[in-house]
């Protein structure tokens, strides 16, 4: 990898449409490494390879748009999370269990790739469940979410033996509790509980009420509107200590403890430390007030990772250490055994595990008027690839940054300011806002969109009938598939009348 902060050749200078945070690279070829894979190089001669095998060979035996995921590295990020974390909290409760996010990116291949390195998984549809059963992931390693579980989700979650099913209301206990019951069994359960928190990339808000849909308030007058609408009667218990008391109760439930999840893509740890003092002091509460042990604590997940050069994440270390000191010293006040503390990363172990390979259409300059330019332009390059919104929704859902890179050469011609769009009938279908592509960039070429394993493949669609692309793992020199694309029959398959 070649050093990007060497000042830019004589004469090439920032596009004036640039946002402040985009540099002007120096050299258009080098790769930032936060923001790939560690096993994703530009070779001497000018092409991208991972894990040993380049691009143009993805490219011919696969096709374009293609996801590609190195093995090695979504092993190496998920065996991180797993060994930085068991470190930082064997002193203060043993350990930890890393549960991995399915709804980042699931297939069966990775489910196993999870369970190999020490992981569990979390899901949270019956169709996530279906993908861990097919897999052979033990049904006590698996945990279900959902803010709206149907009962037959949570019949398949029973049936599986699932090892925590994540209650998030008072009917979904007792649904549970009665469908335990038909089932002759005896559901562990957590319950998500909302401290408060809401975070995302730098910023956290802590806040009382929380305006979401999902868990149990730690408020009274929290989220039961429907029996107290003027959130007056402050003396009725929250919603939280509520659900405790329902869940401890309850004949074929087993409460396992607590859960919260604050947020996604989240670069510091004092959203998840305040979110940890929050649901300790409730468990010392549910402890002192009604005599129940609440032996785990679950923090959910949302680590942040690189999209662009401007995202700097904290090492995973530093982060487990923060939170392990959290719990220790907020335990140590409150008289609290510690509990047994768990994790859900998606993101930051599939993320930057994943790139997405495209092929170049056509091509557009567009001279935009500047804001308070008096008349004045700058141009705008428009290049077009082979997928867009139908792989990659998340620049459209969430206005996300990417980077970008030519892949199948090195280019020696200038950087322009150029915008990465897809092919969709939608002036929205942006893949990279902004971004330097070389000047020569044309029809053909090869560009990589690295970080594209989390909420890409697993929020695509079919919009205007395009395919969805099929992902490929690379392993020492060599790629297979791991989730086939769609072909033509499969886009018809459900209409009856094609
Ligand atoms: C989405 C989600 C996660 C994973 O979030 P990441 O940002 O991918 O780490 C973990 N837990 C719950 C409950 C979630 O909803």
């Amino acid at each position: 990898m070649t050093d990007s902060t060497v000042a830019p050749a004589p004469g090439v200078s920032a596009s004036p449409l640039a946002p402040e945070w985009l540099s002007l690279p120096s050299d258009v070829n080098a790769l930032r490494g936060q923001e790939w894979a560690r096993d994703v190089v530009r070779h001497p001669a000018g092409e991208l390879a991972v894990d040993g095998v380049s691009v143009h060979h993805l490219a011919e035996e696969f096709g374009t748009p293609l996801f590609v995921v190195s093995e090695a590295d979504f092993r190496a990020r998920a065996v991180e999370f797993r060994d930085r974390f068991n470190e930082a909290f064997a002193p203060v409760c043993g350990g930890v269990d890393v549960y991995y996010a399915g709804k980042s990116f699931l297939c069966t291949e990775v489910a196993r790739w999870v369970l190999s390195e020490g992981l569990r998984l979390d899901t949270c549809s019956g169709g996530e469940l279906l993908v861990a059963q097919r897999a052979g992931v033990p049904g006590e390693l698996l945990g279900l979410h959902g803010n709206n579980k149907s009962a037959a989700e949570i019949r398949r979650a029973l049936q599986m033996g699932v090892g925590r099913i994540v209650a998030d209301s008072l009917p979904e206990i007792e649904l549970i509790n009665t469908l335990a019951a038909e089932q002759g069994v005896r559901a562990k359960v957590m319950l998500r509980l909302t401290p408060g928190v809401h975070a995302h990339t730098h910023e956290f808000i802590a806040t009382a009420h929380e305006d979401q849909k999902f868990g149990l308030s730690l408020m009274a007058g929290g989220n039961n509107s429907d029996r107290n609408p003027a959130g007056q009667n402050v003396a009725e218990p929250s919603p939280a200590e509520q659900a405790v008391l329902a869940a401890h109760a309850a004949e074929h439930l087993e409460l396992l403890g607590i859960h919260c999840h604050i947020g996604s893509n989240i670069f510091d740890a004092e959203g998840f430390a305040l979110a940890a003092r929050r649901l300790l002091a409730f468990s010392a509460q549910m402890r002192d007030v009604h005599g129940i042990e609440l032996a785990e604590v679950d923090l959910g997940g949302g680590y942040g990772i690189a999209y662009t050069e401007a995202d700097t994440p904290r090492p995973t270390a530093e982060i487990a250490q923060a939170m392990a000191e959290v719990v220790a010293s907020e335990c140590a006040s409150l008289g609290l055994v510690p509990p047994r503390i768990s994790i859900e990363p998606g993101r930051a172990i599939v993320g930057p595990s994943t790139f997405t390979l495209y092929e170049v259409g056509t091509i557009k300059t567009i001279q935009v008027d500047l804001e308070q330019g008096h008349g004045a332009t700058a141009p705008r390059r428009y290049v077009s690839v082979d997928g867009g919104m139908s792989d990659n929704p998340r620049q459209v859902l969430y206005e996300a940054d990417y980077s970008v890179t030519l892949a199948n050469r090195a280019s020696h011609a200038a950087p322009v300011l150029s915008r990465v769009v897809g092919k969709h009938c939608e002036s929205g279908d942006i893949v990279v806002r902004d971004a330097y592509l070389p000047d020569d960039v044309t029809a053909g070429d090869l560009l990589a969109v690295p970080a594209t394993g989390a909420y890409c493949w697993s929020l695509a669609s079919n919009y205007n009938y395009v395919p969805r692309p099929p992902v490929v793992a690379v392993k020492d020199g060599a790629a297979r598939i791991i989730v086939r694309g769609e072909t033509d029959d499969d886009l018809l398959s459900r209409d009856p009348g094609a």
